[in-house]
């Protein structure tokens, strides 16, 4: 049988009893899937465990509480029952997962620019919070996503990120500034309440590794994408 879905994963969240989780890594050449079969594929490998839920992502920090139906507008969301899949595309901004081992409830985010500097990763936190998860208790990983190696931007994406982004801008190697997008989720993270040592990973590149991810700089508009995905199985 050929293989349907290959995904890393964190060892933090695989010892989490019932947990399904991943972060996808395309299968085949770069652009040899339209998106919708990518969501059918993942869909249908996942369906055992239970229904994927995907999103309208537009860039922004909205929190859609699961179940749903179709594809609402939002870049995070929080699942709350076994069954409820979260499904996050990307193809260079970051996935962010989140899991209450304690009340069984999962949040995950996609986490661009924008998103990082509306707060998303923050945004579904609080909403996991909201629900009466405790902070203390959960565990976070970020995904591939692109790297400050890579991520070359403008001075006005600088600026959007005011004071608060001193430490995630460094000067690349044509003197404009890099953003190193993990890094400013990951304090997010930290500032929602997340303890430092239960917040984990997978740090690839997705631009540098063409062999394993979809890279939206390095492919362009066509670049397929990568979904991440977080819940309990259905019981
Ligand atoms: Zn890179």
């Amino acid at each position: 049988m050929s293989e349907t879905l290959r995904a890393a994963r964190v060892a933090a969240f695989e010892e989490v009893p019932g947990l399904v989780h991943g972060f996808e890594q395309r299968l085949g050449p770069a652009g040899w899937e339209e998106r919708d079969d990518t969501r059918r594929r993942v869909a249908s490998t996942l369906a055992r465990s239970g229904r994927l839920l995907l999103l309208q992502q537009v860039h922004g920090a909205r929190v859609r509480r699961a179940p749903w139906t179709g594809r609402p507008e939002a870049d995070a969301a929080v699942a709350e029952a076994p069954g409820l899949l979260l499904g996050i595309e990307t193809a260079d901004c970051l996935p962010v997962l989140v899991v209450d081992p304690v009340r069984h409830a999962v949040a995950a985010a996609h986490a661009g620019w924008r998103g990082t500097a509306a707060g998303v990763a923050r945004e579904a936190v609080a909403a996991l919070v909201a629900g009466g998860s405790r902070p203390e208790d959960l565990l976070a990983a970020t995904g591939p996503g692109i790297g400050p190696c890579c991520y070359e931007v403008g001075d006005e994406l600088r600026a959007a990120f005011g004071d608060a982004g001193a430490d995630f801008f460094r000067p690349g190697p044509r003197g404009r500034p890099h953003l190193d997008v993990r890094a400013a989720n990951e304090r997010q993270l930290r500032e929602a309440g997340i303890p430092e040592a239960r917040i984990h990973g997978v740090a690839d590149c997705t631009r540098c590794r063409a062999d394993l991810y979809h890279s939206y700089r390095r492919e362009g508009q066509d670049a397929g994408r990568m979904i991440n995905f977080v819940g309990f199985a259905a019981t």
